[in-house]
């Protein structure tokens, strides 16, 4: 464990260093951790590392390992998100980011609600166009999500995430990224009510070039704790 630890330490002065040369404030880059399928180690080993902030794809996992995160870590559900599972995720997520669709706004909004919780939520772009990903593939339905949850009381919009396509060519992972960049100008041009201030992207492959072209959150899984199976 203790050399996972390690491992991330090493990896966050990386990014602060990638940052600086990005002309980029080291605060302005944070780093997830995605403990999916991973036991409470991992979770462990990242907290020890300094990691506050915690990735699970996954509402029935995330409850399962619930007691092993801290208090003070901010718990980020980033898988996609089934009606069905919305009160639970409710319950223990302080963010969604993964929000793809219109109809789980308002579902998610009405369970926090009840909660008297203040959800944050980030909007899954599909910004390289392909059909096995996640994600609003239109400005023009991203608009349609932000204005109902602008109607909303206890969901609030703070950025937008996206998923490369896996692959080596980094003209394609850098034109995804900063479409996502500038999605993100827009949407803080067009909805100045909402305090827009997250650009989730760059995983365990390509979070270089997410730095790069704008990064403020990196979901990272593999590179800290290996193979997930
Ligand atoms: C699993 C997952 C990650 C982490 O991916 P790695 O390549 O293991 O770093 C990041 N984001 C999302 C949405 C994921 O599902």
């Amino acid at each position: 464990m203790q050399d996972v630890t390690d491992k991330i330490r090493r990896f966050t002065d990386e990014v602060a260093s990638l940052a600086i040369r990005a002309g980029r404030s080291v605060e302005s880059v944070r780093v997830m951790a995605v403990t999916k399928f991973h036991g409470p180690w991992a979770i462990e080993a990242a907290y020890a590392a300094g990691i506050r902030v915690f990735g699970e794809s996954r509402v029935q996992e995330a409850i399962e390992k619930r007691d092993f995160f801290a208090s003070d870590v901010e718990l980020h559900l980033i898988g996609n998100l089934q009606r069905n599972k919305a009160k639970k995720a409710a319950e223990i997520f302080s963010s969604v980011d993964s929000i793809d669709r219109l109809s789980v706004i308002s579902v998610l909004d009405r369970y926090a609600a009840s909660l008297a919780k203040r959800i944050e939520i980030m909007f899954e772009m599909n910004v390289s166009g392909e059909e096995s990903k996640h994600g609003f593939s239109s400005y023009d339905e991203l608009c349609e999500a932000v204005e109902l949850a602008a109607g909303c009381t206890s969901v609030v919009p703070v950025g937008l995430m996206t998923m490369a396509p896996y692959t080596d060519d980094e003209s394609v992972i850098r034109k995804t990224f900063s479409g996502l960049r500038e999605i993100f100008y827009r949407c803080k041009r067009d909805f100045p009510a909402f305090d827009w201030r997250e650009i989730s992207m760059g995983m365990s492959n390509d979070y270089r070039i997410a730095i790069e072209e704008g990064s403020t959150l990196l979901r990272i899984g593999s590179l800290f704790f290996g193979d997930r199976g």
